[in-house]
């Protein structure tokens, strides 16, 4: 059965920002400026915007599992999807999607590709390990080889990968090297949010 028409009807899309009913991030909250990019060695990173104010506020919903404020970024990085892409959404601890109910990456990824016209590829694992947040970022600069890409879905195809934050961009290296070893090409990412700084391996952000 199809709960999704009586949970919108019980609880209905409300910004994560301002509490306003409609959209999961109203109109008067989404950011409004040019897209973010930071290189990182290997990587182009495409962003909407900085990861702060009401963007910030709305990732951290979505890391609370709010289906409505999945869709509404789906719907704000869109436009940096290209036609025809394959995204590869960075996977969500599953004890953390077992506490959600959905992965939500894997739901704003799929909402952007929907109207982007893109495909979405859910090849890659994570092996083990804890959530990124809450750890500090010498942990999570340390903790390596931590996906398994599904050779299969990516060998001999180019792929972007998919993510909601990008901060430090090791988790974005990791997948990225998983990718490649599995026979996959990768040269983008796309981000609902980056973090101004630090990146250790680049530091330019353009607007
Ligand atoms: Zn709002």
């Amino acid at each position: 059965m199809d709960w999704r028409p009586l949970l919108d009807f019980v609880f209905p899309a409300q910004c994560a920002s301002c509490n306003a009913i409609g959209s999961g991030l109203c109109n008067a909250c989404r950011p409004t400026g040019k897209a973010v990019a930071v290189y990182l060695p290997s990587l182009r990173v495409a962003a909407v915007a900085a990861y702060e104010g009401t963007l910030r506020t709305a990732v951290l919903a979505l890391k609370d599992g709010r289906r409505d404020v999945a869709e509404a970024l789906g719907r704000i990085t869109a436009p940096l999807v290209p036609g025809g892409a394959t995204l590869v959404p960075v996977p969500t601890t599953i004890k953390r999607r077992r506490v959600r109910g959905f992965d939500g990456v894997a739901l704003v990824a799929r909402c952007a590709a929907a109207i982007a016209g893109a495909r979405v590829l859910l090849a890659l694992d994570q092996r083990s390990g804890d959530a990124q947040r809450g750890r500090s970022r010498a942990q999570r600069l340390a903790a390596q080889g931590r996906f398994a890409c599904n050779a299969a879905g990516v060998a001999g195809r180019r792929v972007t990968l998919f993510d909601d934050v990008c901060t430090t961009g090791s988790t974005l290296r990791d997948c990225a090297d998983a990718i490649r070893e599995a026979g996959g090409l990768v040269d983008d990412a796309i981000v609902v949010a980056v973090a101004k700084s630090p990146h250790p391996w680049s530091n330019s952000i353009t607007r």
